[in-house]
């Protein structure tokens, strides 16, 4: 009987072999293929979950994910943190440099809210910036989910149809868990999901008439 000290902790990433999961060769394949200095690293919790690390060289992927989807279903989800990987480097850089704007506000924000001549238009000025740091960063956000999607679709040869199986089933199971969260909690976590990324259903209906339009093209393309 493994010692109860040395069961992984929630947080703590390990190699999939360690959680008894074998990754599917399609997988392997398509890191190989596109960013094959990645790993995957396995994460110890229930919920679903699959993201990039900032230092874009490890996907996680939740214990969670693989005991809900099968691996062709992962695959969608790989393809997709593999997208980010790609594009990361420009979108990370803006949405950093728009962190620090806001950062730099806050601080003239507090040396105006000193100076008590100066209180309203510091104040003014330190909410308007950071009201259009955070639009703009939601906007980038959006963006760079559109552009993962995207390449999940048009690169990494993923159908609009496993798209959509995939992401229906996954904003079923996050419904199910805000249901299970308090009201307040479950709020806050649907706001700010709703912030960094579009709604599932924008993102299915975007994917599908990419499709179109690749068929579309493919179709009035001239033989060679
Ligand atoms: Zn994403």
């Amino acid at each position: 009987m493994r010692n109860l000290l040395h069961q992984p902790k929630v947080c703590e990433l390990r190699d999939p072999s360690e959680h008894g999961i074998e990754i599917h060769s399609d997988i392997t394949v398509l890191i190989e293929e596109f960013a094959p200095n990645v790993k995957i690293k396995v994460k110890n919790t229930q919920k679903i979950e699959a993201y990039t690390k900032l230092s874009s060289d490890v996907i996680v992927l939740s214990t969670g994910l693989f005991n809900k989807f099968k691996a062709s279903n992962i695959k969608v989800f790989v393809a997709h943190e593999l997208g980010h990987i790609k594009h990361k480097n420009k979108f990370q850089k803006i949405k950093l440099v728009f962190f620090g704007i806001v950062g730099f506000l806050m601080g003239l924000f507090l040396i105006g809210y000193l100076r008590t001549t100066l209180v309203i238009t510091a104040w003014g000025l330190g909410l308007l910036f950071v009201l259009m740091a955070l639009f703009t960063y939601r906007f980038l956000s959006h963006s760079d989910e559109y552009r993962a999607d995207n390449f999940a679709i048009t690169k990494a040869s993923i159908s609009a149809m496993a798209f959509d199986q995939c992401f229906s089933k996954a904003g079923i199971i996050l419904e199910e868990e805000y249901m299970n969260e308090q009201r307040l909690a479950s709020s806050v976590k649907r706001q700010l999901a709703n912030f960094t990324h579009p709604t599932i259903t924008k993102r299915i209906s975007r994917v599908h008439a990419l499709h179109k339009t690749a068929k579309h093209l493919k179709q009035g393309a001239p033989s060679s």
